[in-house]
């Protein structure tokens, strides 16, 4: 193989205890899965998944038809469902989040039942009712036939870094359940950041949403020590040249070589996912267990390494870590993702369908 991601399932199903841990007794846990399991494979990771959580939380009805196949449990849409999609609502293990009284309404249309949970919006400002509507919207969705009200959630948009925003979001949530009648069912608020850092402050929370924390990486990197990093992103030297001083690498020319030095092609660029934009930004990858700097631009499919300092020669086939150990050094996602200007998300959900998913079990 070329280039590869290595999905550690074992690793997976440890950082499933980190979130147990985390949560206490009493609570349950919805498996986020959305994005084909944040890149990494969502057959197999809701597979591994299958019997250790009560629930699911997909992006659409194509990912919950595969999570279906794989696990029992519900199966919750994390984000409103397309007039076109309302058909796929008629199994029963699909769970959907109402924001608006004219989604229940079509809901209700159907003509089957659907199992819904009331979405507020205390500040995310990406779906849900409004705090101040939640208890018209509550009694409405309760009274008409076909919907099952059996939840109330609300998301964070800030746990990883406003400490006072989520807690007024919790109090908000708090004020709705006092408004709601007791039987409206599961309560949810809490994404990894807010698993990690605000439990003490919602008691009442039954259940938790965990997406990055599930798959080894904690959003502000204060927990990572207790996760483990479920993907791995590897990949092989194509050729290995020596090239003079004073010659460029890669388009643009933006890095001239400052000494006679030993440059590694390696078979990975931004069309696998690997992103350009960490060209020139520091980027590291893993030989011998030694870090190799990238030099100048990632190109669609090859990128350029320093290899002069590793103390045997390399040799084409060689394999290279991106993301995940090699000897006593590691790269995380989130190291990727500060290099490339962005969230450890998104360089996980990056990798496209060229690189090759590989399970171990640990
Ligand atoms: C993606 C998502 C999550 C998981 O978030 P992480 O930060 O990856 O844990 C939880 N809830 C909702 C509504 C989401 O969209």
């Amino acid at each position: 193989m070329r280039t590869w991601a290595e999905i550690d399932l074992a690793a997976l199903r440890r950082n499933l205890g980190v979130v147990r841990r985390a949560i206490g007794p009493g609570r349950e846990i919805m498996a986020v899965v959305k994005a084909d399991a944040y890149g990494h494979g969502l057959a197999n990771v809701a597979g591994a998944l299958s019997g250790l959580v009560s629930s699911f939380g997909v992006a659409n009805p194509g990912e919950a038809r595969v999570v279906a196949g794989q696990a029992p449990g519900d199966i919750f849409l994390l984000g409103p469902v397309l007039p076109q999609e309302r058909d796929s609502l008629a199994s029963p293990r699909l769970v959907v989040a109402i924001s608006t009284l004219a989604e229940a309404e079509a809901l209700n249309a159907l003509g089957f039942p659907v199992r819904a949970h009331l979405c507020v919006d205390t500040g995310m400002g990406r779906m849900g009712c409004l705090p101040e509507e939640a208890r018209a919207l509550g009694l409405a969705v309760s009274a008409m036939p076909n919907l099952r009200l059996e939840g109330v959630c609300t998301h964070f948009p800030s746990a990883d870094e406003d400490a006072g925003f989520t807690r007024h979001q919790i109090a908000g949530l708090r004020g709705v359940l006092e408004g709601l009648p007791p039987a409206a069912g599961a309560v949810h608020l809490s994404n990894s950041a807010g698993i990690l850092e605000y439990m003490e402050d919602q008691p009442f929370a039954s259940l938790v949403r965990p997406g990055l924390m599930l798959y080894g990486l904690c959003p502000t990197g204060a927990h990572q020590g207790e996760l483990e990093p479920v993907l791995s992103l590897r990949s092989r030297l194509t050729l290995v040249r020596l090239l003079p001083a004073g010659h460029g690498v890669s388009y643009g020319g933006t890095h001239v070589t400052n000494r006679p030095t030993l440059v590694a092609t390696v078979g990975i660029g931004y069309a696998d996912g690997y992103p350009r934009q960490v060209s020139n930004r520091g980027a590291q990858v893993l030989l011998q267990g030694r870090r190799c700097p990238v030099l100048g631009r990632v190109t669609m499919d090859q990128i350029m390494v320093d290899v002069s300092d590793l103390p045997v020669r390399p040799e084409p086939g060689d394999v290279v870590t991106l993301i995940g150990r090699e000897g006593g050094e590691r790269i995380l996602a989130s190291e990727v993702a500060d290099w490339a200007g962005t969230i450890s998300w998104e360089i996980l959900t990056g990798l496209t369908s060229r690189v090759a998913r590989v399970c171990r079990e640990g």
